[in-house]
């Protein structure tokens, strides 16, 4: 039977040091005061080219990143195989937005669709369409609020061109391949092209796939507009779960701007919207192909509960769960043990680069309440239960 608080398969992969640093480093990061401090301290470094790695790299970095380079991964891609886990290789560099950065960032990220080619450990390629461009750009070409220079039109063209080279790479590779979903302001203009890839690239089956943060609470109308539409037109929904990583900032964002707030009212809403997509893409199945990423018991139970109800096989390659590297790992690891479809995000970059990804996992594991607590509480358990065995 499914249960993530069996702490031995969880940390099978951990050494007994390894438990340790991680137990000191959840520690730190479940007080507000230090996180913030740190996302100060480090923004000045970067702004003044001071060195961060002999700080970030044996705390933040070892905990949540694969590694600076594709070849670093493939240490991690071995050794999540070994627990039946696959890899999804996030290049997570966001901070380049030079156009030489833009560029290079973009040929990474191709290189990193090519390395999954046929890969069987490798579950899907995945980028953040914003770093394909300038949030300026972006988020003038989503909001539409007014017209763009001539140099803007020229640099939305490219991002458009960059967006579908990545699939265009995706689908001769035979690779599949998530967008991740970003900020409020920037979504239309990711959704308007996500939803034309998957016309273009998903005939035969899903390849490119629509992240939907299921704390907008427009997100049930969206999936059922993707799904009437797929039914239309003839083609096969790749749909990414999330709950969404910017409540806070959306929040601040729609008051300053004065519109309508897009997250739900509370939590519990959000939670029930989540339900209702991954329910919803569950029964169309036939059609559809699910990614659900998520740090939450509940939801993984849920759907689990929901494969069996429904009869589908536990290891259906169109059903995977996720979760990122270095988090809820009681989880991952006891779906995989369990027989179910599981890949974790692996993150690689350099530590400069990487370094607005580590600062989000910093906050939400001191902002999502009860997840660190869980995890302290789960790598204490498990230190406990080595001590037990002789
Ligand atoms: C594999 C993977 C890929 C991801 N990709 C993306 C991505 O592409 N884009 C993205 O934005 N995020 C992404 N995330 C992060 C994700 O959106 C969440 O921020 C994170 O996983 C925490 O949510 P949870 O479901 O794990 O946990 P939970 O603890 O159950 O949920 C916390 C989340 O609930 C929502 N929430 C909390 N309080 C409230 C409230 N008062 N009102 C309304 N909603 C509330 C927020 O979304 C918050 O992050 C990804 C996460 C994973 C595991």
């Amino acid at each position: 039977m499914l249960d993530f608080n069996n702490t031995e398969i969880a940390f099978s992969s951990k050494s007994k040091s390894e438990l340790k640093n991680a137990y000191l480093l959840f520690n730190v990061m479940k007080h507000p005061g230090i996180v913030k401090f740190g996302k100060f301290a480090s923004t000045i470094a970067l702004k003044i080219h001071f060195p961060l790695g002999w700080i970030v790299k044996p705390t933040l970095y070892k905990q949540f990143v694969g590694g600076e380079t594709l070849e670093d991964t493939t240490k991690y891609i071995n050794f999540l195989k070994k627990y039946n886990v696959k890899s999804t290789l996030d290049y997570s560099a966001e901070s380049k937005k030079t156009p030489a950065g833009i560029q290079a960032t973009f040929e990474e990220t191709l290189r990193s669709v090519d390395f999954a080619k046929g890969n069987p450990n490798i579950a899907y390629a995945v980028f953040k369409p914003s770093t394909l461009t300038t949030d300026e750009i972006l988020s003038k070409a989503s909001e539409k609020r007014e017209e763009l220079t001539i140099d803007e039109i020229k640099g939305f063209r490219e991002f458009k061109e960059r967006f579908m080279a990545l699939c265009q790479r995706a689908y001769d590779n035979g690779v599949r391949i998530l967008v991740d979903a970003e900020d409020y302001c920037l979504q239309d203009a990711i959704d308007e092209l996500t939803d034309a890839a998957m016309r273009l690239f998903n005939k035969e089956r899903p390849i490119v796939f629509a992240t939907l943060q299921m704390y907008r609470h427009d997100r049930m109308p969206y999936l059922r507009r993707i799904y009437d539409d797929s039914v239309e037109k003839g083609y096969y929904p790749g749909i990414k779960f999330v709950r969404g990583a910017y409540m806070e900032e959306e929040r601040k964002r729609a008051e300053l701007m004065g519109y309508p707030d897009p997250i739900c009212k509370d939590k519990k809403a959000t939670d029930e919207n989540f339900d209702a997509g991954v329910k919803f893409v569950v029964e169309h199945i036939d059609r559809m192909e699910l990614f659900m990423g998520t740090h939450n018991e509940d939801s993984n139970y849920k759907l689990a509960a929901l494969i069996e109800e429904k009869n589908i096989d536990k290891n259906s390659p169109r059903i995977y769960f996720s979760q990122l590297l270095g988090m809820s790992d009681n989880i991952s690891f006891n779906l995989a043990h369990a027989g179910y479809n599981v890949t974790k995000y692996v993150p690689y970059a350099k530590v400069r680069d990487v370094l607005p990804y580590l600062l989000r996992r910093a906050e939400e594991n001191t902002s999502v309440a009860g997840q660190t607590g869980r995890e302290l509480r789960m790598l204490k358990a498990e230190m406990g239960r080595r001590k037990g065995v002789k």
